[in-house]
């Protein structure tokens, strides 16, 4: 199957969350499964084309905007340690900036920056010779090219049996803008704008379009499915996820345990794995000796480790409103890495300073220090108000790090409770979106940390656990064909 993927992140190029991961984690997979994969990316000015070899080509491409046209070069680069095409758009209006959409808000012209990566997306096909059977588009900011793909390209020779897949990574942002201002750029008529596909309370909105063009949706865990289309979760795209109900599931993330295994990672101090799980301790010992004093480095004291972009979705106040009790009392460590609003990064920093050796904080974004603190930490936190996927908690699986969740999205279908009658779970759950729910988690979690027969046993159940790219690449697969089948085409013929 020939497959277009388009993205605002991938891993390692530009990542901001999970979806870059996810992005590049699926390539490599379809790849693997001797697929034809190209992934289209902006180029960021943050991005780092020495260090990952990414090279300008002689392709100037002309898009259509509005009555105009206006050019990127296409620069190309593979995903590291495969040969799967990444192509890069450069433009110094839209994507010659430090970040990627901006901080806090987003920058202005959000809507154009990516109206414009959708349209080159389609365009850029005849330079680089590709001749789709789906395109991948993923979360608002590529809804347009699946619009696209079914008006303006429709009898295009490259799109005519090409399906549209749209995957929802979150719905919480859906991409709104000024009909009057976007539907004119993207050459859509804006006397029919109201009550159609674009349409949602007054305004353009992304999500909604992307979830109206798709041949199929998914989005990225089957509890966060049902949570998006029944309950308000779906912050106002349920009536349309359920009009395209028939065409809409979950399916679960994967992780890429080619970057993430606790025996092979080079990020981290001391590899070890199932069989030589007592080594873990030499990367907590190695996290203690960074950022603690000798006198306070007792192995003894476990680390609740947390990993995340810091907003209100992370469920950070739970976390601000329950960690005192377990540090002022040294029954608990915490390694926080995060970044993201600064009203957070503040009050732990605050924290940080009032208990310099329990409370460890680094903020930034920091990908080598993401894997030590999950190796080092003996429990993740992640006590989301939602979670659409969530893979960190994926990761401390695999790490032997115990999860400890709020049972929410993803995070639902990925950890159990343990059950120390039948042995079997692999974390620690709380359903109340509340302090005191997440610290009698915590407190049971410490409970069992302090049992040896069961804390090993819940680390191994959590090790043994298989939620890789792999499997989720191949649902992805079936998904593809049933769009292809949709669109009338047989799709045993690719
Ligand atoms: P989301 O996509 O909502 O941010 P996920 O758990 O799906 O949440 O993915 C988060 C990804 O981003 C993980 O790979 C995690 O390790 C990484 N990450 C989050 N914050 C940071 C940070 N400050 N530094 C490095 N990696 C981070």
């Amino acid at each position: 199957m020939n497959i277009l993927a388009v993205a605002a992140e991938c891993s390692p190029f530009a990542k901001i969350g999970g979806l870059a991961d996810v992005v590049s984690a699926l390539a490599k997979e379809w790849h693997g499964l001797g697929h034809s994969v190209r992934v289209v990316l902006p180029k960021y000015g943050n991005i780092d084309c020495q260090r990952w070899n990414i090279k300008p080509t002689s392709s100037v491409v002309a898009v259509p905007i509005g009555w105009w046209q206006e050019y990127t070069r296409l620069w190309r680069g593979v995903l590291p340690g495969t040969d799967v095409p990444v192509y890069f758009l450069e433009s110094r209006d839209y994507f010659d900036r430090a970040g990627i959409y901006g901080d806090p808000d987003g920058y202005p012209d959000n809507d154009r920056r990516f109206l414009f990566l959708s349209r080159a997306a389609l365009e850029i096909a005849s330079s680089i010779d590709f001749v789709p059977d789906i395109i991948h588009a993923h979360d608002w900011h590529t809804a347009f090219a699946l619009a696209f793909l079914k008006s303006h390209y429709r009898f295009h020779p490259r799109f005519a049996r090409t399906a549209g897949v749209f995957t929802i990574h979150n719905i919480a942002f859906q991409g709104q803008s000024d009909p009057r201002r976007i539907l004119p750029l993207a050459n859509f008529p804006l006397d029919q704008f109201p009550g159609s596909w674009f349409e949602h309370d007054g305004a353009v909105n992304l999500m909604k379009t992307g979830i109206m063009f798709a041949d199929k949706i998914t989005t990225v865990s089957p509890t966060y499915a049902r949570e998006i289309r029944w309950t308000s979760a779906g912050m106002g795209m349920q009536p349309y996820l359920n009009l395209r109900g028939a065409d809409f599931l979950g399916v679960l993330n994967g992780a890429d345990y080619t970057e993430w295994d606790p025996q092979t990672d080079p990020h981290i101090a001391a590899p070890y794995g199932i069989e030589t799980l007592s080594d873990k301790d030499r990367n907590k010992a190695g996290l203690l000796e960074e950022s603690v004093p000798p006198h306070d480095r007792t192995l003894e004291i476990p680390i609740l480790g947390m990993v995340s972009r810091l907003t209100a979705q992370k469920g950070i106040d739970l976390l601000l409103g329950c960690i005192e009790q377990f540090v002022r009392t040294g029954r608990a460590r915490f390694a926080i890495l995060g970044s993201g609003e600064a009203r957070y990064e503040h009050a732990l920093h605050r924290l940080g300073r009032r208990y310099p050796t329990r409370v460890l904080v680094y903020t930034g974004y920091n990908a080598s220090l993401s894997h030590h603190v999950i190796a080092s930490s003996d429990f993740l936190v992640m006590p989301s108000l939602f979670e659409p996927c969530g893979l960190t908690q994926i990761y401390a699986l695999r790490y032997g790090t115990v999860p400890i969740v709020r049972a929410t999205g993803g995070l639902a279908d990925t950890v159990e409770e343990y059950d120390p009658v039948t042995g079997t779970g692999t974390g620690f759950t709380f359903g109340e979106y509340s302090a005191s729910a997440f610290a009698r988690a915590i407190e049971r979690a410490l409970r069992y940390y302090r049992h040896p027969v069961h804390w090993n046993r819940i680390r191994t159940n959590g090790m043994r656990q298989d939620f890789s790219a792999t499997k989720s690449a191949q649902q992805y697969l079936n998904v593809f064909r049933w769009a292809l089948e949709k669109i009338g085409r047989n799709p045993n013929s690719t």
